[in-house]
């Protein structure tokens, strides 16, 4: 019998990654699009996953991802292919860098503090965040031999290194905001990699720090980035209407090139009848053949999605912990205000015991998100921290959140508006030995010719790993 001259791709899942898969898959097969079919399938009515904008009244609110990093190449890269450059926007200057809540009021975090690591001497020690005994300890950190750990926990790693009033005080609640993660478990390894290679390379993350900084002064480069705090928020931007415009502009590529099944859930990938492929079973109980697929879903769908194919690469899959988060967003006028916001946002170590754990101050990151008198605020709760506040009912999270406000930064009266919006098991968790896993799972699926993982649970939880995985699996599944 004649091989198909067709190669059929199937893609699971119509999130940043799944589309992002599609719209390389197109870029791939440009010389001879007859010669690739690609099915992108969705089991939701609407494409795009956890990314969304909605317009609210005045207000222009990001629903979940609102910015992403320019120094990864994921996202930056596509808007520019897809002809997007033009309405990236950099975050506001003027308000750059974190507040952190220490006994109930909100203190600005040191500048130069880089998630773990100071980098620059004179913000730490006049911080109010922590005691002498804490700042001689976190200098004491250009002495503390290097540790000979292939991973190990953020908080033992910033333990060991600059103490327990740094990990409590500023390195949990800034971590804690981007991965809603017990530091605890989380992997240093798999999370932080660039800090343990400071580590090996120059015993000490002080010393690394300096060493960079005189790297950069003999260049005569701008420092790198030791004037904004926190996650490093000069290296991020948006898009100019939010990250719905992302989405249109991929779907109307996909569009044209894919056939795009939503309300369409698959219930298995199984080994198809012919000797090469994969049979699909579709919502309906009717399998599809295809000659190779992209699962791009969350780990524990994708666990259950491959367990008849591969019970150990499922087992693995379904061992990535995920945290279940919510985001409470909120209108306000400035005059019902009484802190200035004079910055990016708040987040909340574990140890101040409030019920929130981070509010974004979306506004001030992108002034057109709300109309000038007034600010949109994305208040974080729940993760692996405060798994109990995801259960509560919407009116009770709203409630719970303008207390919150009410106390931490003075706010009065109604909100505008309020909308809560509920990520169930979105946020995979990296825990030690998370490499391990991966690797495991990269050899596993590696045996399976045509068959990608593409997602944010493997090698990067944020947007622009998310895109350049769904690419990654691309080219796996061209290449059969
Ligand atoms: C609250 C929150 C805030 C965030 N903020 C940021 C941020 O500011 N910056 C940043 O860089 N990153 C952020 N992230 C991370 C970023 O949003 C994600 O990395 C990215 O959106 C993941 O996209 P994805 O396509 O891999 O997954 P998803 O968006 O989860 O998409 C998976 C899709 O697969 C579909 N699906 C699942 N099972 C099946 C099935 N059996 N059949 C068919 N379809 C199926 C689902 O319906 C879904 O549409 C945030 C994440 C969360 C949760």
């Amino acid at each position: 019998m004649e091989p198909d001259p067709i190669r059929r791709i199937a893609i699971i899942g119509g999130g940043l990654s799944g589309l992002s898969a599609a719209h390389r898959l197109i870029e791939l097969s440009r010389g001879d699009p007859a010669s690739t079919a690609i099915t992108l399938f969705e089991a939701s009515p609407r494409l795009g996953g956890i990314v969304g904008t909605q317009q609210v009244g005045d207000y222009l609110v990001d629903t979940g991802a609102d910015s992403f990093l320019t120094n990864k190449p994921g996202a930056v890269g596509l808007c520019r292919r897809l002809g997007l450059e033009h309405r990236l926007v950099a975050t506001d200057a003027r308000y750059r860098g974190a507040h952190v809540l220490f006994e109930g009021r909100p203190v600005r975090v040191p500048d130069g503090f880089q998630l773990i690591s100071p980098s620059a001497a004179w913000p730490m020690l006049t911080t109010p965040l922590l005691t002498p005994w804490g700042k001689l300890r976190m200098f004491l950190e250009w002495f503390v031999p290097p540790g000979n750990f292939a991973d190990e926990s953020l908080a033992d790693f910033v333990r060991r290194r600059f103490g327990r009033e740094a990990l409590d005080k500023l390195v949990q609640p800034l971590v804690g905001g981007i991965y809603t993660s017990d530091p605890e478990k989380l992997s240093v390894a798999a999370t932080m990699p660039r800090f343990l290679e400071m580590e090996r390379q120059f015993g000490s993350l002080l010393r690394a720090s300096l060493k960079q900084r005189s790297v950069d002064r003999q260049n005569s480069a701008e420092p790198s980035d030791t004037t904004s705090s926190g996650a490093r928020y000069g290296l991020f931007a948006g898009l100019a209407e939010g990250m719905e415009e992302l989405l249109v502009a991929l779907r109307t590529t996909v569009v044209a090139g894919c056939q795009i099944r939503t309300s369409t859930r698959i219930q298995a990938v199984q080994r198809a009848s012919r000797p090469i492929g994969y049979k699909l079973v579709l919502s309906d109980g009717m399998p599809e053949e295809f000659d190779a697929v992209i699962v791009a879903t969350t780990a524990h769908q994708a666990a259950r999605l491959l367990q008849d194919l591969d019970s150990d690469l499922a087992t693995d899959l379904a061992g990535i912990e995920y945290a279940s988060s919510a985001i409470v967003v909120t209108g306000h006028k400035l005059a019902n205000v009484r802190h200035p916001l004079d910055s990016f946002g708040l987040v909340v170590p574990h140890c101040e015991r409030r019920r929130i754990l981070a509010t974004s101050f979306s506004s001030r990151k992108f002034p057109v998100r709300a109309p000038a008198d007034s600010v949109l605020m994305r208040t974080f709760v729940g993760g692996a921290m405060q798994p109990e506040m995801f259960d509560l009912d919407d009116e009770t999270l709203c409630r719970v959140v303008m207390q919150e406000l009410g106390e931490i930064f003075g706010v009065q009266g109604d909100a505008e508006f309020s909308l809560v919006v509920r990520y169930p098991r979105a946020m995979p968790q990296y825990h030690v030995g998370h490499l391990d896993r991966v690797g495991r799972i990269e050899s596993r699926t590696a045996t399976h010719a045509g068959l990608a993982l593409a997602g944010n649970a493997l090698r990067g939880v944020g947007v622009p790993d998310a895109i350049s995985s769904g690419e990654a699996a691309a080219a796996v599944a061209m290449q059969g």
